[in-house]
Formats: C-alpha cells, sequence, structure tokens
C-alpha cells in the first residue's frame, strides 16, 4: 500500500464557513495521519506491508483494524464533501434515492436520524447493500460497512473531533450543514456507477 494520507481533495479554506480551516487543520493533519502513523508502525516488517489498504480494513482485528479503517474512513470522508456541495443527486442515483427513501428529503431526515443517532463515536453512512438497494447506516467507533459486504457511497464523521471546535456540542447543525452545503453528490454517483 502506498504510505501516506491522500491530498485533501480542496483547500483547507474551502469549506468554510460550515467547516472551519481550524477544524481541517487538526482533523486531517492530526487525526487522519495520526491514524496512518499508527497503521505504518503497527505493519512495518509485516505481510499486511504489502497489502492494500482495503485488504486490511476487510480482515484485520482490534487496534490494527481501527487505524487502517480510520484511515479508509476519512479519505472517503473528505471526498464525500466538496466547496459549494449539497443540493440533490442527479440522473440514475436521483432516481434511486428517490426509489428507496420516497425523496432527497426523506433521505436528508433519514441520514441525520442516523448521524444524530449514533450515542458516542462513529459515522453515518449511504450505502449500496448487496441487493442493490439503497440504505442509510450509522456505524461506531471505525466501522466500516465494507465488512458487511455493502458499498459506501457517503460518509459523514460524526466523531467530536469532526464538529466541536466549530459548533461545539451541537452535532444536529453540523450533521445540516454537510446535508445543506458540503456533501459531494458527484463522488456519491461515481461509487454509485462503480459499484454495479
Ligand atoms: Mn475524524
Amino acid at each position: 500500500m502506498k504510505f501516506e494520507v491522500p491530498s485533501l481533495p480542496y483547500e483547507k479554506t474551502a469549506l468554510a464557513p460550515y467547516i472551519s480551516e481550524k477544524t481541517l487543520e487538526l482533523h486531517y493533519e492530526k487525526h487522519h495521519k495520526g491514524y496512518m502513523k499508527k497503521l505504518k508502525d503497527a505493519i512495518a516488517d509485516t505481510d499486511d506491508a504489502n497489502k492494500p489498504l482495503e485488504d486490511i480494513v476487510l480482515q484485520a482485528e482490534g487496534d490494527l483494524f481501527n487505524n487502517a479503517a480510520q484511515v479508509w474512513n476519512h479519505s472517503f470522508y473528505w471526498r464525500s464533501m466538496k466547496p459549494n456541495g449539497g443540493g440533490s443527486p442527479t440522473d440514475e442515483l436521483k432516481a434511486a434515492i428517490e426509489r428507496d427513501f420516497g425523496d432527497v428529503k426523506h433521505f436528508h431526515d433519514q441520514f441525520a436520524a442516523a448521524a444524530k443517532g449514533e450515542f458516542g463515536s462513529g459515522w453515518a453512512w449511504l450505502i449500496m447493500q448487496r441487493d442493490g438497494h439503497l440504505a442509510v447506516i450509522s456505524s461506531s467507533d471505525a466501522e466500516n460497512p465494507l465488512r458487511s459486504g455493502h458499498t459506501p457511497l457517503l460518509t459523514l464523521d460524526v466523531w467530536e473531533h469532526a464538529y466541536y471546535v466549530d459548533y461545539y456540542n451541537e452535532r444536529g447543525d453540523y450533521v445540516q450543514a454537510f446535508l445543506e452545503h458540503l456533501v459531494n453528490w458527484d463522488f456519491a454517483m461515481e461509487n454509485f456507477l462503480a459499484s454495479r
């Protein structure tokens, strides 16, 4: 595997005012790179050093899983957002959202409920299940839907470190800002098309 986290797909100021430069600085430089450092230290001189990250996420347990999955999850999270995001999906993904949630508003409601309802640290996900249907789930700590055979389309980090600097304890406001102003439907569409 490549031993660095991918570059952020935008400047650290690009998601303000919804996510500040300070949050991205801490979250990307300290948290994301911190998980990568622990992962690198753990797999150095082992067979895992030559495996793709996704294989480690699928196979590892304990701290090795936690660090590998947190590296994967954060790379996926950065791409789940973009400056001037939000709005609605288009084309086939719009049709699938309407088929499985009713409309984009109902998707927002379910996603917000999952993101706010996750007790403690975790993630909210839009996934495609094996049967091709879309669903919203939350996961705790580093848990990743690939382990259950799902295809992730979007994710939102709901660990406190993701929003506390900008929103204090108001996780719901952070979730609404994500859905209304940041969510990257182009990225979700890429994942949706690639999974079929
Ligand atoms: Mn995080």
